[in-house]
């Protein structure tokens, strides 16, 4: 089968991969009906993190070709979602909702999903089943739930988005988008996107963004105070993951308020003395994309809300390097890889 494998930073090739196989009685073997390449992808792709000849990608949706013995809940035909954690779903930290930290946990970064496909492990504790087969148009939506709108929708419920709330949102990435439609959906009063890119505040909008500021950093945090009355947002979703924008989420808090952070991390240091008189709740992390999946799924199929919007860009897989360099070079927010 064809796959993608980042050879070294910078270059991507779609190569010959060997097909897979069910290891164990608990796994699912699926073909995928589209992947996609993730913002993470970009931090090997740009040197921040090794690569040497890694398969890549850990979104994806497909069609259940084999499952091992001992799987119950999805069956061969079915069309299935599933986390970009693998996880049992049974574990305690899974039935406490955190299967992004289940006791099994594995990655699939490691089984690299940007191929045609793809063995799935613990397949009864990671996939979902959607009711019946999507159509063309449901499937990049379906595709989205995997991971960015599972983490954005994380990142808005860390932030506490609910009614009556004003949500900032630090990042205008595919996440930062995904956080606005679920801190909207999730009743939010106010919502305010932090972006400069022209194109991705149109989109912020559309996904209910009902204010949007272009500073940064302290200027940043400033305008969001002037725009709060002064105490900063009720919760703020963090989707970048770097210094500066890890300070801006803490600093645009208000006190007694909700960080949600769910940009991965890259050299940030958190000075503790400002965490500490910040004196805001604070929770992140890889999400629990499987605690979501179900009524993600749910929203998608009766069309309440329409996550495919974040892919700008669909190539076919054996143009991934293309896909990459369009992200790396911000002609693309996310790219969509089909077969
Ligand atoms: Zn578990």
């Amino acid at each position: 089968m064809r796959g993608v494998v980042m050879t070294k930073p910078g270059e991507v090739i779609v190569t010959d991969r060997d097909e897979p196989q069910i290891e164990e009685p608990t796994d699912a073997v699926i073909r995928l009906a589209a992947t996609c390449v993730c913002g993470s992808d970009l931090w090997s792709y740009r040197g921040v993190q090794d690569a040497d000849h890694q398969v890549m990608g850990h979104e994806y949706v497909g069609v259940v070709e084999e499952v091992g013995d001992e799987v119950s809940t999805v069956k061969v035909g079915d069309f299935v979602v599933g986390s970009f954690m693998i996880s049992d779903n049974t574990c305690e930290i899974c039935q406490a909702g955190f299967q992004s930290k289940c006791v099994h946990v594995e990655s699939a970064a490691s089984i690299g999903t940007q191929a045609e496909r793809a063995r799935i492990p613990m397949a009864d504790g990671t996939l979902v089943a959607t009711p019946g087969q999507p159509t063309q148009e449901q499937i990049p939506a379906l595709l989205a739930a995997s991971d960015v709108l599972g983490t954005g929708w994380f990142g808005a419920d860390a932030a506490q988005a609910g009614p009556g709330k004003t949500i900032a949102v630090v990042g205008d990435g595919a996440v930062g988008l995904m956080a606005i439609l679920a801190a909207k959906q999730l009743g939010a009063e106010r919502i305010i996107a932090m972006s400069r890119h022209p194109e991705r505040q149109e989109l912020a909008r559309y996904y209910g963004a009902t204010d949007i500021v272009e500073e940064r950093g302290d200027e940043g945090v400033e305008k969001i105070k002037e725009l709060t009355g002064g105490l900063g947002a009720h919760g703020v979703v963090e989707a970048v993951g770097t210094q500066e924008s890890f300070m801006q989420a803490v600093g645009a808090t208000r006190g007694g308020g909700y960080l949600g952070y769910v940009g991965v991390s890259h050299e940030v240091q958190i000075p503790g003395i400002e965490l500490f008189f910040a004196g805001i709740h604070a929770l992140g992390g890889p999400a629990p994309v499987r605690r979501y999946l179900p009524e993600l799924i749910r929203l998608i199929w009766d069309g309440e809300i329409d996550p495919g919007k974040v892919f700008d860009l669909t190539l076919p897989l054996e143009e991934a390097a293309e896909a990459y360099a369009a992200m790396d070079e911000r002609r693309a927010t996310k790219v969509m890889l089909t077969f």
